[in-house]
Formats: C-alpha cells, structure tokens, sequence
C-alpha cells in the first residue's frame, strides 16, 4: 500500500480520507454497498493488464486461458444464483448492461414502456436525455397517486394504446415489489418482450427473500454492487434463446475489452452471494428497513408532516416523503450528512418541489447490514434519524452526532484494510 504513497501521494491522501469517511460515518445511500475485501483484492489484481475481447474459448486475443477460467466461473456462479439459462458478465455497468439488452432486443424508434423517472423509475428506462429516450419512442407508466403503488390496471391500459415492443419492469426508488407474473401476463398480450431491470433488489433475491424475475422475463438486466454487494458492475441474465443475441449486442455491439478484473471480483461476490451468510445479511436488511419504517411512521414524526410513500416497504430501502414537511429533500440530506449519516434527496411521486430540492429522502439498509447491524443497531439509527428530521432548524445535533460515531466505531469497517500511507 505504501507503493501508492510513494508513487501518488495526492491520489493516496484522498484515498485515505475515504476510507476514514466510509468508517466514521453511517452508509444509508439505498444503492451502496460494501464489497468485501477479496473482492476488492481481485478487482485490483494483474488481470487489470489484459485484453480479452470475446467470450470464454472464443477470444480475440492471445493468452486468454486463465482469464477464461475466471469468466467461466463467474458465468456459471450467476447462473446458479438465480437459476438462469444464459448470463453475461462483462457490462461495465448496469446502465450499459440496459444498452446492451435493448439493443438486442430492440431496433432504434421501437416504443418502450417504463416507470416514469419521477415515480422511482430509472433514467435508462427512457429518460429523454438519456440513450434510452434518445433511441426509442417511450411511454411511462408511474404509481397511484393515493396509495403510491404501480396500478397494473394502468400498465395493461398504456400497454395497449402504445403497443410497446419492450416492457421494463425495475425501479431505483419503489419501496414495494412487483408483480412480474402480470407483467409477463400484459407483455403477451401485446406482444412485447419483458425486460426486468434488477439491480436493487438482485441481492435479496439471491438469498431467496424476493421473487425471483428471471423465470418470468425474456431479459433480466442487474448491476453487482448494490444489494448483491460485489464490485461496480453490469450483468445481463436471458433465456437460451436469446444467448447470441445478447452476447453479440454487448461486444462487439456496446462494449470492446471486458474489464476481466472487475469480472474476477464479480465472481468473488456471487461465491460470496450464494452462501448462508450472505442470507442472513440479506434478512438484515429487509429487518432493517421495517425497523426503519415503523419508527418514521410513528406519531411524534407524522405530526412533522413526514410520511412513508406507500406507507411502508417490503425492500431494502425506505422513501421519505416530505411534501407536507417545512423540510425539503435537501435540506434533510444535508442535516443527516452533518450528524454522519449519508443519504440521497430523491424526488417523490408528484413532488411540487424542483428535482434538485425534492421533496424526498431515499434510505437504505444494505450497506449497515454489511457492516454487521441486527435489529438493535438499527432501531438506534432510526431514533437518530426520526430526532434529526424533527429537530428545530437552530437545533444543537451534536448529541445525535456522538451517537452516530459510536455506532461505527463498534462496528469497525475494513479492519484488515490498511490505509495506502500507513508506515
Ligand atoms: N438500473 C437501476 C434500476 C438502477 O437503479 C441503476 C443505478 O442506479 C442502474 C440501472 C444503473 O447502474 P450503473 O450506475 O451501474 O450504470
């Protein structure tokens, strides 16, 4: 680790200073996780030098067999995860792992129909300055706006006015979980392919705790990093039917060189993924996000105007809403990150407020429960966080602070991880 001080000491300070943020502070960012220290180990090993465009035994490249045995084990891992008949783990993302599924699935100016950005939905699934929007005519469908729920009634109506040719099924900020049977039920009623865009909640069906998509849709989408709590990532799942077309559309169609260290620390996560362990942190999670809900829905919390979209959760993250509070989005994010508790504003479904501000706090459990949080840890942090939005604007946190401080400090992060300027 010295070797990097030595080499960059600005790179290594900020490095440093990251590391002391990530232990000093309480991660609630829904999309966060910690990967465990093997998988970084193999995301930062020699693998980073080398070329290997193509697909295990059929390589662009000379030198590839070890690299082979790397992806073949990653592949065969994910697919008994989630019981898939063809996966590919080379999108460098998920957004890219989007691209890459639409593609093949998809001919520029086809319709798709996804949840409405503003309703939790995700900017891949047809925001209009994204690639999704720019390629693709699309419709949106978004949530009741009594019970905040998707209304399948409405899925089924929009799907047979605009006849979409793909219909995606996912969320970045939906506390509940969808029902991919009907989904499946209304793509082939109108003859479109169903897409399911898993990366929130990848992990928790991992250990068994959410329906699994894959059975039911033509293409599964993913990232590695969130809930499945391995390396930044993309991961594509599909039946053997679609096998070429999927491969084909990654590389050559979005991708060059796979990023074969990134594929190494993928497998890592998903051995990681499929053990008891890894289950149990999964069940914290979810206890964790129930705890969390009851406690901002009691009444010395809705009596400030703050309430649950959807009134509760069934996922690893709960939606704050704030429309009837004098606090906005931002400014309960900024009072959270200064008693040490990371969060992000997050726009509600019909917010009156600009995305910017907002009018909603996303939180999340996965990364406390990674951390080592049960049920006790986490009604303490749900005291901290119901005390910190109720506070008075001049109010004096610092008591609040302390109790943050020891929360991480009796749950040491990265114990073996050494900092990159250490002697
Ligand atoms: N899909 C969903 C549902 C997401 O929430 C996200 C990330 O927030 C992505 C895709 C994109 O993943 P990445 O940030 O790896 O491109």
């Amino acid at each position: 680790n010295t070797r990097l001080a030595a080499a960059d000491p600005e790179v290594a300070a900020a490095i440093d200073a990251e590391l002391t943020r990530q232990r000093s502070t309480l991660e609630m960012i829904a999309s966060e996780n910690f990967a465990p220290a093997a998988v970084m180990e193999a995301q930062g090993s020699v693998l980073t030098n080398k070329y290997a465009e193509g697909y295990p035994g059929r390589r662009y490249y000379g030198g590839c067999e070890h690299i082979d045995v790397i992806e073949q084990l990653a592949i065969d891992r994910l697919k008994a995860l989630f019981d898939a008949e063809h996966v590919n783990v080379q999108p460098h993302s998920g957004a890219q792992a989007n691209a890459a599924a639409m593609s093949a699935l998809l001919d520029p100016g086809d319709t798709i129909l996804g949840l409405d950005l503003a309703h939790g939905g995700h900017l891949t699934h047809g925001m209009k300055l994204n690639f999704s929007g720019k390629l693709y005519k699309v419709a949106a469908y978004g949530v009741s706006e009594t019970e905040h729920l998707i209304d399948m009634d409405e899925v089924e109506r929009l799907a047979r006015e605009h006849r979409p040719r793909l219909i995606v099924a996912g969320w970045s900020a939906y506390p509940r979980q969808l029902d991919f049977a009907q989904f499946r039920r209304i793509a082939d009623a109108v003859g479109a392919y169903l897409m399911v865009d898993m990366a929130h909640f990848a992990g928790l069906v991992a250990a068994g705790l959410h329906p699994n998509p894959v059975p039911h849709a033509d293409v599964v989408t993913t990232t590695t990093h969130k809930t499945l709590g391995g390396p930044r990532g993309g991961a594509i799942l599909c039946r053997q039917e679609l096998a070429k077309k999927i491969n084909s559309a990654v590389f050559p169609g979005q991708q060059g060189g796979p990023l074969e260290h990134v594929i190494a620390a993928k497998a890592v996560a998903f051995k990681y993924a499929a053990d008891e362990e890894f289950r149990d942190r999964q069940e914290r999670t979810l206890e964790g996000a129930q705890i969390l809900a009851r406690r901002l829905l009691s009444s010395d919390v809705a009596k400030h105007g703050i309430s649950l979209v959807s009134g509760g959760t069934d996922v690893h993250l709960v939606l704050v809403d704030l429309r009837d509070s004098a606090l906005d989005g931002q400014q309960g994010e900024d009072r959270l990150h200064g008693i040490g508790i990371t969060v992000n504003r997050n726009a509600v479904p019909f917010d009156p407020r600009p995305p910017m501000v907002s009018s909603g706090l996303r939180i999340g459990t996965p990364a406390l429960a990674a951390r080592g949080f049960g049920p006790a840890e986490f009604s303490e942090v749900a005291d901290v966080i119901a005390e910190a939005l109720v506070a008075a604007p001049e109010a004096d946190l610092s008591a609040l602070r302390d109790r943050v401080t020891a929360l991480a400090e009796a749950f040491p992060l990265y114990p073996d991880v050494a900092p990159c300027a250490s002697p």
